[in-house]
């Protein structure tokens, strides 16, 4: 495959390292609610999303849960794990439904020690992920939920690479996600649906306004657009 399929770390690649490292790659579906991989599970492959969106969650001893990152085709789901420990620490369940490359964990390994593009490639995406998750933190700290639910519909809607904007999504998912009680999310759907941004109902999210949601958004969206930039324009 020596065209860009469409993952930001796959398509810095040069062609001849592209088509050796997919040389024995599958194309995937990633279907919604499949949980790819669980805390524990050895990695044998990594997996480029090329649409879609992976969640990335973390449990509590209680089994309660919430997001800790997200992968989309910016990123290779279980790529630092395979050239790490080669066991996985988290839980990976599709979000919204795409498609992948699955590539050998061995194949990302030889290719880590030979190229400096996937090095500078894996570096930026890996930097992007810490960028994002210190500005989640300081967002759940300071930022209200309704600003923090826009932000985090239009970062999915951004990532998942697709042309529809109705979301499947229900009420104690996205409560999950943000780490709040059920009402708490329900009050501020509630409050975005009237400011005329979405539309939500029987668990279907539709953006309605792209602008008004963008403007109920939480300051994070901006500073995370800026670093995004930044990392990504260094790295390619
Ligand atoms: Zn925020």
């Amino acid at each position: 495959m020596a065209e860009r399929p469409g993952n930001q770390i796959l398509d810095q690649l040069l062609p001849a390292e592209r088509e050796h490292l997919l040389k024995g790659a599958k194309k995937m579906d990633l279907v919604l609610g499949e949980v790819l991989h669980r805390p524990e599970d050895k990695v044998d492959y990594v997996i480029f999303p090329l649409r879609g969106v992976i969640s990335i969650i973390a449990e509590n001893e209680l089994g309660e849960y919430a997001e800790a990152g997200v992968i989309g085709r910016e990123a290779g789901a279980l790529l630092p794990e395979a050239l790490g420990s080669g066991v996985a620490m988290t839980t990976g369940v599709v979000q919204f439904a795409g498609e992948a490359l699955k590539v050998r964990a061995s194949e990302c390994r030889r290719l880590y020690a030979e190229s400096a593009n996937f090095r500078a490639a894996l570096a930026a995406a890996v930097e992007f992920q810490l960028v994002e998750g210190r500005q989640s933190l300081l967002c759940r700290s300071f930022h209200k939920v309704e600003n923090r639910l826009a932000r985090w519909i239009l970062e999915q809607v951004d990532r998942s690479n697709r042309d529809d904007t109705e979301l499947v999504l229900t009420q104690e998912f996205m409560a999950s996600m943000l780490a709040v009680h059920r009402p708490t999310v329900s009050r501020a759907a509630k409050a975005l649906q009237h400011s005329g941004a979405i539309d939500y109902r029987r668990g279907r999210l539709t953006l309605v306004s792209k602008s008004k949601l963008e403007s109920y958004a939480c300051p994070c969206r901006a500073t995370l657009h800026e670093q995004r930039a930044r990392i990504f324009a260094r790295s390619s």
